[in-house]
């Protein structure tokens, strides 16, 4: 067997690796304290289910539209008007099995081979493995650490700029740092993606993930609707990560372009799990809040433990459902510098798993400091407590 050239190029979600090795260590007797899951352990409210039992149980096993069901295009459009305040029609969604199909999708639709994409590092892996795959050059940029928390540099961006850029990927509400772009930064990073023409996938998987404050989006900016395609996802505001449930939102031409790789990647998302998301977007929201409320208990709780152990410093986001405390400090005193040493040297001495800033793309030349990702949402306010004491003991 030989692969082809470009599987040279394909990344992957290292963060699985780490899930894998926690599970091998939990095997060995280790009590696992998973801060590493992007997974959630809430279950969807069971309307969904219902819904969704109801309408396989009623016959909708066919294939549907590529397009996805009209009353669910309709509702994403709806609910996307809702927060954004646009007029988004069924025309602009095409269904998605999932948010992440959009990364691929888009990179497909938009990039031709030699163009460079900017995309966020540390960011979310698949932005830098499609781009490479798909045979562009991935332009990474970063975020800066400041006392309110991190930050765009968008002179930094615009540094990175050449004729062959094309893209543009931006995930406001971001995984890993929690970043949230203010309207200044917003209006900067717009102003820069009109003067240079460039496209832009707006990443909102955690639009609705959302504590305190109003969740604001790159594509309302004047200017932008036209060139900016959203990511949209079920996954995480109604714990259905598996489900596989999303939809890209955007100007029609754009959202045409989607749709017919759906044709032909997978003819259509399965069929009757869009009357879930249906029910997910019309049916009561007591659901949808309690998530919020279960993870607004466990970033308080998680945020002010972190923030209790020496050597650490913690933002507190207000939405996501990550922290990504700066550990430059501990890491120096443990005279560790690799972050896989680090992160391996705490997983078996306390069962505290974690992924790095490593696990989030190559990291910047500029980047002196040193951060981990702790996810909450697969662990409870108790192991949150416990996994966090042992790692500040440890550290004391
Ligand atoms: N975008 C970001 C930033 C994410 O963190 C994730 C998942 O963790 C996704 C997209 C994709 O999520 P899904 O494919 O479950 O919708």
């Amino acid at each position: 067997m030989k692969l082809a050239d470009r599987f040279s190029r394909l990344g992957t979600e290292t963060a699985f690796a780490v899930a894998d090795e926690s599970r091998k260590l939990a095997q060995t007797g280790l009590r696992i304290f998973p801060f590493h899951i992007g997974d959630m352990d809430l279950k969807t409210p069971p309307n969904i289910i219902e819904a969704t039992t109801r309408t396989m149980r009623d016959g909708k096993t066919g294939y549907c539209s590529n397009w996805g069901i009209p009353e669910l295009r309709e509702a994403v459009a709806a609910d996307i008007n809702r927060s954004h305040g646009t007029g988004y029609t069924e025309a602009n969604v095409a269904i998605q099995p999932g948010g992440k199909p959009v990364i691929h999708k888009f990179i497909l639709s938009f990039m031709n081979p030699g163009d460079e994409v900017l995309y966020p590092s540390p960011g979310y892996p698949i932005y830098e493995s499609a781009i490479a795959f798909h045979g562009g050059r991935p332009v990474p940029y970063s975020y800066e650490e400041t006392p309110q928390g991190f930050a765009l540099n968008v002179q930094d961006i615009e540094k990175r700029i050449t004729p062959a850029t094309r893209l543009l990927i931006f995930n406001n509400l971001q995984n890993p740092t929690g970043a949230e772009a203010s309207p200044e930064e917003l209006a900067a990073i717009a102003e820069l993606a009109i003067r240079h023409d460039l496209t832009v996938l707006c990443d909102e998987a955690y639009f609705d993930i959302r504590y305190e404050g109003e969740s604001l989006s790159l594509a309302t900016l004047p200017g932008m609707e036209e060139r900016c395609l959203i990511l949209y996802t079920f996954s995480k505001k109604y714990a259905m990560t598996g489900w596989r449930l999303g939809a890209a939102v955007g100007p029609t031409g754009m959202v045409d372009a989607i749709a017919k790789l759906n044709v032909n990647d997978e003819s259509c998302t399965n069929h009757f799990v869009q009357y879930g998301g249906l029910e997910a977007l019309t049916g009561p929201q007591d659901g949808a809040k309690q998530i919020i409320e279960v993870l607004r208990r466990r970033r308080n709780r998680c945020h002010e433990l972190a923030s209790g152990i020496p050597g650490m410093t913690c933002h507190r986001p207000n939405a996501t459902f990550y922290l990504f405390p700066n550990v430059t400090r501990i890491m120096r005193a443990m005279k560790i510098d690799d972050y896989e040493k680090f992160r391996r040297t705490i997983l078996e001495a306390t069962g505290v798993s974690f992924c790095t800033r490593m696990h989030f793309g190559k990291p910047l030349p500029q980047e002196n400091e040193r951060y981990i990702r702790l996810s909450y949402s697969g662990i409870d306010v108790q192991n949150i407590e416990e996994g966090l004491g042992k790692l500040k003991d440890y550290l004391s």
